[in-house]
């Protein structure tokens, strides 16, 4: 394959098709370095449309990291639209990176990380596109070595045939080891070609190559076992954990987005993990223990990126931001810092708990006030007892009503529908509490306008959580549950009329649970949708539940499971899981004990607050919850036209 860039055959295509910026490149922090001056050669993609590819923050890191590196590139692509795929076929144009426009077949390695499995028929569209062999068993020496990451890896079975590798958890250190096993292969001239270099790569223990491990089933459908097919590759694969995250202070120059995309701000991830143990959060779950930035360490990140990108809106990212151990210390000092100078801070996530109305004075200090967000998650306190999200009615309306008290007008509260032991009366609760924050604003406020949004999202549950074994709901049950939550809110009219609800059908849910608890008889059922033209399945426009169930039905019948079987079904305790040599670190029979306590409605704490319960976590990984307070400042602090820390135009007026 040609190495040069394809633009010169790109360009005349682009007035042709929808948002053409998107595939020229050329922003600001990125990288194009010289092909012929490195020895190994990444290419990125986020598997979904620039706009919400470009600001993903494991994209970004790897690519600073990777290219920081003297003898190393790393550029990006991204899933291309419909209309320019045609084009693309119908010209002979191969997916392509948008840094340099190069070929993505003719790098050493396709890195993609996937946040949802609703991007698995985009990673077919790209290796098509890009010549690769979509089935790894079918690709030679000169092929790319496609790679998988991001939380759906953790269970990466459904899509096993098309990959070669997949690496679970943090990526920071994984890809440099990776590199770095790649350029003293090629270094050696390539010993035992591909095969080899895949082999040294799985008997680490911290790669997994499905192509070694070979997987039988049981008559009833259910997995027998998963065993490795040689003698180097290990049984169980473990998952990659960065500690210290201080010493990785990335992306330290994030990318500025060309085209329109979903994030147009600077984020920070001020933490990592999350031990406050949601039984339906996978995230949670994976990405344990808690590891805190410092305050310092925030700090400099905020400064540095804010003078490399003229953002002016600063978001502090984690998976619960507002309990980092020094958030109010982290928000008062950033407030005060860019005091005056127009640029927002926010946090994207916060819990009804954690959350205090000082914090959310402090983060809209410089002048903006958008909506408060909250996530109770469930309606009735027993079902947040099921899914241990630990907040009581009466905290959520002591902080709301504080919010209303402090001139907000507006909250809008997260849920979600199809819990396990979920009934009519626990959605029916949703309605009930948002007519009392409602009640509760006009009370403080004196005023009518206030008003409350609930979004609500159908429940899907995932693989290393304790409702991995639950019965998915089914969509009608899930839709007509919402219709007459809908019906309970209209009911009553001086309350409703303030209360907004959003909500997406079940369908979707059904297709997304499908593919993040299957197992590798769903690899053709994956490619069957992508023959027949699926695409872009996260978004509404171009989901089709239809061509998914026809599809599956088609592929599964044969084998004697269905669609049901993988996800209205309970499993049982001692059912073989179809990621269980997948090794997140948590242990299988503490999981079962917290579902079993989910069953009865029974809490569990945060294991950062009350003594470790053994969820397995630190012990395999050698790690340890790593939080403060460290007592310490953000400082120097130095108000802005008096010396400020920010060399950045946008500050001074300009
Ligand atoms: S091993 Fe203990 S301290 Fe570590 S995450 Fe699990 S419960 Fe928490």
């Amino acid at each position: 394959m040609r190495v040069e860039s394809v633009f010169d055959r790109l360009e005349p295509l682009l007035p042709r098709v929808s948002k053409p910026v998107q595939y020229v490149g050329g922003e600001l922090n990125a990288t194009a370095k010289a092909w012929d001056d490195v020895a190994v050669r990444w290419c990125l993609m986020y598997p979904d449309a620039y706009e919400v590819g470009l600001p993903n923050q494991g994209v970004q890191i790897l690519y600073e990291i990777l290219n920081e590196q003297p003898d190393v590139l790393a550029e990006r692509t991204y899933a291309v639209w419909p209309d320019l795929e045609e084009l693309m076929r119908e010209h002979d144009i191969p997916q392509f990176t948008v840094d340099s426009h190069r070929p993505v077949g003719a790098f050493d390695v396709l890195g993609l990380s996937f946040a949802t499995e609703l991007g698995y028929t985009n990673l077919l569209s790209a290796l098509d596109l890009a010549g690769i062999s979509l089935h790894a068993v079918d690709r030679t020496d000169d092929d790319p070595i496609v790679l998988a990451g991001g939380h759906a890896a953790f269970n990466p079975e459904p899509i096993a045939d098309f990959l070669d590798a997949a690496v679970l958890g943090d990526g920071e250190e994984a890809v440099l080891e990776i590199t770095e096993a790649i350029r003293r292969w090629k270094a050696e001239g390539q010993p035992g070609g591909r095969d080899e270099l895949l082999l040294r790569l799985a008997e680490s223990g911290g790669v997994y190559v499905p192509k070694f491990y070979d997987v039988s089933y049981r008559p009833d459908g259910a997995i027998d076992e998963v065993v490795p097919n040689r003698d180097r590759v290990p049984y169980r694969v473990f998952k990659r954990t960065t500690m210290e995250l201080d010493d990785w202070p990335y992306p330290k120059k994030p990318l500025v987005p060309l085209a329109e995309s979903v994030h147009e701000r600077m984020s920070v991830e001020i933490f990592r993990g999350c031990t406050r143990g949601c039984r339906f959060c996978q995230a949670g779950m994976i990405t344990r223990p808690v590891r805190e930035r410092s305050i310092e360490g925030i700090g400099e990140m905020v400064q540095r990126g804010l003078a490399a990108t003229g953002f002016d809106e600063v978001g502090l990212l984690s998976l619960s931001s507002a309990d980092h151990s020094e958030i109010a210390e982290i928000t008062k000092g950033l407030a005060d810092r860019y005091e005056g100078t127009n640029t927002g801070l926010s946090l994207p996530s916060t819990r009804v708990d954690a959350f205090n109305i000082d914090l959310a004075n402090e983060l809209s200090r410089n002048g903006r006030r958008s909506g408060l967000t909250f996530a109770p998650e469930g309606g009735s306190e027993r079902i947040r007892r099921v899914i241990n999200k630990m907040v009581s009615e009466e905290d959520l309306i002591r902080t709301v009503s504080a919010a209303f008290a402090n001139g907000w007008r507006q909250v809008k509260l997260y849920f979600m529908c199809g819990l396990p032991t979920e009934t009519d009366e626990d959605v029916l609760q949703i309605a009930e509490m948002a007519k009392e924050v409602i009640r509760a604003g006009r009370e403080v406020s004196g005023r009518k306008d206030i008003r409350c949004t609930i979004s609500i999202g159908g429940f899907v549950p995932k693989p290393h959580t304790p409702f991995q074994w639950a019965g998915q709901t089914d969509p009608d049950t899930i839709d007509d549950r919402l219709r007459k939550l809908r019906q309970a809110i209209n009911a009553d009219r001086s309350l409703g009329r303030n209360i907004g609800m959003r909500y997406h059908d079940g369908k979707p849910s059904l297709v997304e649970g499908l593919l993040s608890r299957g197992d590798r008889r769903l690899g053709r059922v994956i490619e069957r949708v992508w023959r027949e033209g699926g695409r872009f399945d996260g978004w509404n426009e171009h989901f089709s539940f239809e061509r998914w169930m026809s599809c599956a039905t088609a592929e599964l019948e044969q084998l004697g499971v269905d669609v049901d079987w993988y996800t209205t079904r309970e499993r049982g305790e001692h059912e073989v899981l179809p990621w269980d040599h997948l090794d997140s670190g948590l242990d299988k029979e503490w999981l079962w004990a917290d579902w079993q306590d989910a069953l009865d409605a029974r809490e569990q704490d945060d294991c950062r607050w009350t003594p470790c319960f053994d969820c397995g976590v630190c012990p395999t990984m050698g790690t340890d919850i790593e939080v403060g307070p460290t007592g310490r400042k953000l400082l120097p602090i130095s108000p802005v036209g008096q010396g400020s820390p920010v060399r950045n135009p946008a500050f001074n007026g300009g």
